[in-house]
């Protein structure tokens, strides 16, 4: 087999075989076949789509492309949760020592940002410390210990999905169905949760824009955990604004503390206490939503939640002084206000050109070896439905000088629309498959 003619044959449109997606992965994972046949590759799936043959073909490949993690011996019970990518989507650092403090373990591998959309990692490196790098046995071990991990993707664990993930980030071939959904579910089936609540975004800062391709990856995703042996469920959630206020790597730590300290936005408070409701619920924690989200309120409001979080930081090496005072964490040297220019209502605040925004700030990435700006970014302040006065915040930019400021500003103006009328709020969420 080579690796030109696999590349050749999905450029055309065929079908490819399980040997063929098997060798190409085995490929990828040693090194063998190189990145820019990779790229190729990932460019033609991208371009012309996969079967829910191959793209189970392909989860399965890049999941056994490393090794797997049984949590059996740990706790009957272990519950994983995964986004596939939003603007402001820091909800793992809230409902994962949520869920943890109602005393159902959470074991999390995250990623870092990928395109226009936010990684947890990235927004962990804010505290000075922090190790994102554990060993399976030191995954193991905390989780055991301690109830939650909140780290990388370990070396040992679908090694082909961290080659893959950093290729794609920059060659154009993020949005593609089959390749997220693989990308997504290797990692879960890899880490060995026995329940896994899968927060697919739709909207214009999803990577699937609309509802139609949201579900359809949501139903490739839960029907590829049931064929696995796991508790799967998908929520189809907003992403057609930002979530919550903060865009941005310290930002979005600092509106994660706000939040499990009692204080976060409203509507960001609300999506993480549904997505932990779920979570409790498929972890069997409660015997029915209501009840769920009855102890996930008690939980974040008894405190228990954030000191395990806390605890999860002083656990993993973080130096907690940053989260406990968080005016220490990285910031920006300009901050720049932009008010409403006009009265009227809100009708579109395009969370794709935030997300990008935040990137050209230097909060993402360009190519995979950069470095990125932890401190800047923006505070978004407002919805889509708000009726605003001339004068009023709009967004608050944090930038590394006056010039990247000003820049930022004219892109987000072009985020906005507004409306002489009034308009409908839009829904936190859609629908929940599984
Ligand atoms: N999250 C992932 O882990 N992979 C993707 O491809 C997209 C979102």
């Amino acid at each position: 087999m080579r690796a030109v003619d696999i590349i050749i044959k999905k450029r055309d449109h065929y079908q490819l075989t399980k040997d063929e997606i098997n060798y190409f992965i085995s490929g990828i994972t040693d090194g063998l076949i190189p990145e820019y046949q990779a790229s190729a590759w990932a460019m033609a799936v991208l371009l012309n789509g996969m079967t829910d043959q191959e793209t189970t073909d392909l989860t399965l490949a890049m999941a056994n492309s490393g090794e797997t993690l049984d949590l059996s011996a740990i706790a009957p019970m272990v519950v994983d949760k995964h986004s596939t990518g939003g603007v402001g989507d820091k909800t793992t650092l809230v409902v994962a020592p949520l869920v943890a403090a109602c005393g159902l373990p959470v074991g999390k591998m995250s990623g870092r940002g990928l395109g226009f959309s936010g990684g947890t990692l990235d927004k962990m490196d804010s505290i000075p410390g922090y190790r994102s790098d554990l060993s399976k046995q030191e995954f193991l071990d905390q989780l055991s210990r301690l109830g939650i991990v909140l780290t990388g993707q370990s070396a040992d664990l679908a090694p082909a999905d961290r080659i893959l993930y950093k290729l794609r980030d920059v060659t154009g071939t993020v949005q593609s169905m089959p390749l997220i959904a693989s990308s997504v579910m290797s990692k879960k089936i890899a880490a060995g949760a026995h329940a896994i609540l899968l927060d697919v975004k739709v909207g214009n800062g999803a990577f699937m824009k609309t509802l139609e391709d949201a579900r359809k990856l949501a139903e490739t995703m839960v029907a590829i955990g049931h064929l696995s042996g796991r508790e799967v469920r998908a929520m189809l959630s907003d992403m057609n604004q930002p979530l919550g206020a903060a865009v941005g790597n310290a930002l979005e730590l600092i509106e994660a503390i706000d939040t499990l300290q009692g204080e976060g936005p409203e509507d960001f408070l609300e999506h993480c206490m549904v997505v932990a409701s779920h979570m409790l619920l498929l972890g069997k924690k409660a015997a029915d939503l209501d009840e769920a989200r009855a102890l996930a309120e008690k939980t974040l409001k008894g405190g228990m939640a954030w000191d395990l979080f806390r605890a999860l930081v002083i656990e993993q090496k973080g130096d907690v002084s940053f989260i406990d005072h968080p005016e220490k964490l990285p910031t920006a040297p300009v901050v720049f206000e932009m008010q409403a220019n006009r009265d009227g209502f809100i009708s579109q605040v395009n969370a794709q050109i935030v997300g990008e925004t935040a990137v050209d700030l230097g909060a993402g990435r360009a190519k995979k070896e950069d470095s990125i700006d932890l401190g800047v970014g923006m505070l978004v302040h407002i919805k889509v439905g708000d009726q605003l006065m001339k004068g009023d915040p709009l967004f608050t930019i944090l930038a590394k000088n006056e010039q990247a400021a000003q820049a930022a500003a004219l892109r987000l103006a072009e985020s906005l629309k507004w409306a002489d009328q009034p308009v409908e709020p839009l829904p936190l969420f859609y629908d929940v498959i599984g």
